[in-house]
């Protein structure tokens, strides 16, 4: 990828994650092709409780994106009075189910519901989501497992734009299960895309702006619309932009538009590269989910 050059000053590169899944999922939908010569459908089951219009859209794009590389997929759509005891059966049956080889419970769950009582009742091989303190356990030993998806897509994107992680200074802003803690790990591992030195920024750091300035790579994962301005940003930094804000806007037909945590026009102007919301990370999230899908229904190959 080469820069581009602004009117006046240096632009960042956009790290186009829309075309790295694209390409991802060719090669995903050549290797599901190959494996239904041998009577291998990969299959994934998606469950949704309740109606949140925002996992409704993530759950129809999951969906989608499996038919469209040829693979099985089974929508379980469940009121939002489902019964923790009832979604524990479910998933016990989809344990057992040989057609299934992930299952995918789409979180936030209802209150009532005990979230990681239900991560823990999948079964490990087939937790494509790698939330399972197995899968979790083994990715901090650097064992083969399932990477939770929006980690292993910025892994991805790194790679697919040839950005060395090793030796450089990664900060993450955010801790969470799903993307802080996991990504921020896989960056100091002793592989190939990691050995970074690594900081965790969260609610409890006194000077985000002085550690935020420091990073040679910077990944904002905290769910704060634009938190991240280009003054944060060391010059020709790389910004790795997770979140995914929802903000009014009376101007679109929605109501809303979409924002990361990066004041992106700001950070273009200091960063080397930088992902766009949306059309980032996003897209590869699902890709890596369809990944694990895959990686999953390849142990049903005679
Ligand atoms: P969580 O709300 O679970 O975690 C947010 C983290 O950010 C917490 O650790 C919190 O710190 C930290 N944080 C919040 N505000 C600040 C602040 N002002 N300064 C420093 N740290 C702060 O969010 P998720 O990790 O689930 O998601 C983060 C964002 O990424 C969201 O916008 C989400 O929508 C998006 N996302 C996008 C995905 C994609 O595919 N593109 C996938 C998953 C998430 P503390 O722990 O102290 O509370």
């Amino acid at each position: 990828m080469h820069r581009k050059r602004g009117r006046s000053k240096f632009m960042a590169t956009i790290i186009d994650g829309k075309q790295v899944a694209q390409s991802l999922r060719e090669k995903l939908a050549d290797r599901v092709k190959e494996m239904k010569k041998s009577g291998v459908v990969p299959g994934l089951a998606v469950v949704l409780i309740g109606d949140d219009p925002a996992s409704r859209s993530y759950v129809t794009a999951k969906e989608k994106s499996c038919d469209d590389l040829g693979m099985y997929s089974r929508d379980i759509r469940l009121p939002e009075d489902t019964s923790e005891d009832e979604l524990l059966k479910l998933i016990d049956e989809l344990n057992g189910d040989n057609a299934i080889d992930g299952i995918l419970v789409q979180l936030p769950l209802p209150s009532h519901i005990d979230e990681q009582k239900v991560i823990v009742a999948i079964d490990p091989s087939k937790d494509v989501d790698g939330f399972h303190p197995m899968s979790v356990g083994k990715m901090l030993l650097e064992q083969d497992t399932y990477l939770p998806c929006t980690p292993n897509g910025i892994l991805k994107l790194l790679e697919y734009s040839e950005i060395s992680t090793k030796g450089k200074k990664v900060v993450v802003v955010g801790r969470s299960n799903i993307v802080g803690k996991p990504i921020a790990n896989l960056m100091f591992q002793k592989q190939s895309f990691g050995n970074a030195t690594v900081t965790v920024c969260h609610t409890g750091t006194k000077d985000l702006k002085k550690e935020t300035l420091e990073a040679d790579i910077l990944i904002a994962a905290a769910g704060r619309p634009e938190m991240i301005t280009g003054d944060m940003i060391k010059q020709d930094a790389v910004v790795i932009d997770v979140g995914v804000n929802r903000v009014e806007d009376s101007s679109k037909k929605r109501g809303y538009r979409l924002t990361g945590d990066v004041d992106f026009a700001g950070a273009s102007e200091k960063a080397s590269y930088i992902t766009p919301v949306p059309g980032g990370v996003g897209p590869m999230t699902i890709t890596m989910l369809l990944f694990n899908t895959v990686k999953s229904a390849a142990s049903r190959l005679p």
